[in-house]
C-alpha cells in the first residue's frame, strides 16, 4: 500500500481506501462487510467512509458493530461521516438535516453512537448549505475539534469558492479551516479535480478523498453487453444513477478501455482506479465493492499503476477525451 498526506495535514491516508455508500445494509449484510473490511485493512487500507445519510444511518450502525468485533488498535485506521441530508429520510423536520451548528453537533453525536467510536477523524459538511452561514459552519466544525470530537473536517461537492470562502473566515477569526474535500472523480468526470481546484491545491492546500471510482461500476466493464442482475443499476430506486451513466457515448468509450486494459495484461477495474491514483492531488481513492471479488480485484491497482506510462496515459486521453480545457496564461 502506498500512503499521502491529506492535503497540507499530517495526516497519513492509504492511497486506496473503503467506502459504504450502497453496499452496507441495502447489499451486503454484517458478515459480508467484515470480510470486506478484514480484506481491505489487511491489505495495507486505513480509511473507512461513511455517512448518516447511507442506508438512513444503517450503514453506520453496521460499521460500528464490524469495527468493535474486529478490536483493531484504534490508533492504525481513520473513521469518517457526513452531515447534511439527516438519516430520517421523509420524516426528517427542519434542523434534522442541512449544516447549522445544530444539525452539524447533533449528526456528529449521532454518528458517533451508531459507529460506536469516541472521535471521528474525519468529518464532511456533505454539501454546501445556502441556507446556513460559512461562518457558522465554520465556528461549529473548529469547536468539534477543540472538543476532541473530530480530528479533521473537510467539505464535500462543495465549489472551489465556497471552500475559499470557508478559509477566509477561518483565517480572520483564527479557526481550522476545512483540510479534505470530497468530490467525485474519475475518467469520465474530472473538472472540479482537473480545472476548478488547481489553484487551492496550490494555496491553502487540500487533501481529496475521491469519490465513484469506476462511475458506479460502469468503468468495470460490468455494464457493456446490458444491466447485470444484482448490479447497483438494476437496485429499485436508483434509476436516477443508471440514467445518469448508462449513455451510448460513455458505453463507446468504455468498451475502447476495455480492450487497452486487457493489452495490457489488466482489467478495465484497475485500469480506472490507477488512472485516478496517478494524480498527485488525489489523496486517496474511495473504492465500493458489492463482493470479495470485485475488492480483491481493485486492490491490485496500484500494481496496475506501474503500467500507466505516458504513452499508456495518452492513450487513455485519446480514448475519453475528457481534459478539461484550461485557459492559456
Ligand atoms: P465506484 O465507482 O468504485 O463503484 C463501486 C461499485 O461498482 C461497487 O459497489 C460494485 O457495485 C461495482 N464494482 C466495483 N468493483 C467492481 C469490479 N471489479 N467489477 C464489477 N463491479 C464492480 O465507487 P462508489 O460509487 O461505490 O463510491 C465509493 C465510495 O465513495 C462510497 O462508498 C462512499 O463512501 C463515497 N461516496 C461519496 C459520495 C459523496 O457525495 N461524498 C457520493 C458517492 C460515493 P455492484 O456490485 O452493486 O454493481
Amino acid at each position: 500500500m502506498e500512503y499521502r498526506y491529506m492535503g497540507k495535514t499530517g495526516l497519513q491516508l492509504s492511497v486506496l481506501s473503503f467506502g459504504s455508500w450502497v453496499s452496507f445494509h441495502k447489499q451486503i449484510n454484517d458478515s459480508v462487510a467484515d470480510e470486506l473490511m478484514g480484506m481491505a485493512y489487511e491489505n495495507g487500507v486505513n480509511f473507512f467512509d461513511n455517512a448518516e445519510v447511507y442506508a438512513l444511518g444503517e450503514s453506520e450502525n453496521m460499521m460500528g458493530r464490524v469495527l468493535k468485533k474486529k478490536n483493531w488498535d484504534r490508533t492504525s485506521y481513520i473513521v469518517s461521516s457526513k452531515a447534511f441530508w439527516g438519516w430520517r429520510g421523509k420524516s426528517n423536520k427542519p434542523n434534522q438535516t442541512g449544516l447549522s451548528r445544530k444539525h452539524l453537533t447533533e449528526a456528529c453525536h449521532e454518528a458517533l453512537q451508531r459507529l460506536q467510536l469516541n472521535y471521528l477523524d474525519l468529518y464532511f459538511c456533505h454539501r454546501p448549505d445556502k441556507g446556513t452561514p460559512i461562518t457558522e459552519v465554520v465556528w461549529t466544525m473548529h469547536n468539534l475539534v477543540q472538543q476532541g470530537k473530530i480530528l479533521y473536517w473537510g467539505t464535500s461537492e462543495w465549489s472551489g469558492v465556497e471552500i475559499m470562502e470557508a478559509h477566509r473566515v477561518a483565517q480572520q477569526y483564527g479557526l481550522i479551516g476545512p483540510a479534505m474535500e470530497q468530490p467525485q472523480y474519475n475518467l469520465l468526470e474530472r473538472n472540479k479535480m482537473e480545472n476548478e481546484f488547481l489553484m487551492i491545491f496550490k494555496t491553502v492546500g487540500m487533501g481529496t478523498t475521491v469519490w465513484s471510482p469506476l462511475a458506479s461500476g460502469l468503468l468495470s466493464g460490468k455494464y457493456n453487453e446490458g444491466i447485470p442482475e444484482g448490479s447497483r443499476f438494476a437496485i429499485k430506486g436508483f434509476d436516477w444513477l443508471k440514467d445518469r451513466w448508462m449513455k451510448e457515448n460513455f458505453l463507446e468509450k468504455v468498451k475502447m478501455l476495455n480492450e487497452l486494459a486487457n493489452n495490457l495484461g489488466i482489467t478495465i477495474a484497475q485500469l480506472s482506479i490507477a488512472w485516478c491514483l496517478k494524480n498527485p492531488d488525489v489523496t486517496t481513492a474511495i473504492l465500493g465493492a458489492s463482493r470479495k471479488e470485485q475488492l480483491a480485484e481493485n486492490l491490485k491497482s496500484l500494481d496496475a499503476k506501474e503500467k500507466l506510462d505516458a504513452g499508456v496515459m495518452q492513450q487513455i486521453e485519446d480514448i475519453v477525451q475528457t481534459k478539461p480545457v484550461l485557459p492559456e496564461y
